[in-house]
């Protein structure tokens, strides 16, 4: 996901039928290359490292018309910024209790989720997880040790 060429960035926008301005392309391809679903501050900094133009309100605004183009995803976290991620290609998230970091992994499928009767007349385009946890480094560094060395 992080290897998406210049043109396929541009893709992406054409088969939404999208308007690919310079802000709206940096937006999404910050977001390709930073898997780690930043927050709309974090993007900020970012983008106007390289683009000292770059205004909040444009990095907000483009990040709104991706939204709705489903280009992107929003994360809402109580008490906490909202995070983004580029919605390409399907995958799941895991979300740590203790350090906030929101992860994605790797598709699977949950055989009949779409079929369930809980949707009732609904009809599902799609779905994906959010796991909620103790992500690897938290845990690592918090067990104790089952074994210490004397
Ligand atoms: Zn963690
Ligand atoms: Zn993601």
């Amino acid at each position: 996901m992080t290897s998406v060429p210049k043109a396929g960035i541009q893709q992406f926008f054409r088969e939404r039928g999208l308007r690919c301005t310079p802000q709206r392309f940096a937006v999404l391809d910050f977001l390709v290359k930073h898997p780690g679903h930043p927050t709309a501050e974090e993007m900020f900094r970012e983008v106007n490292r390289s683009d000292p133009r770059a205004s909040r309100a444009t990095i907000y605004n483009s990040l709104r018309v991706l939204i709705d183009a489903g280009l992107v995803r929003e994360f809402i976290q109580e008490g906490r910024s909202s995070r983004f991620g580029a919605h390409i290609g399907s995958h799941h998230h895991f979300l740590c209790d203790r350090c906030g970091k929101l992860e994605d992994i790797a598709w699977f499928s949950l055989k009949g989720v779409p079929r369930r009767r809980e949707v009732g007349r609904r009809q599902v385009r799609e779905y994906e997880l959010v796991l909620r946890g103790v992500c690897e480094a938290c845990s690592a560094s918090r067990r104790p040790r089952k074994n210490p060395i004397p």
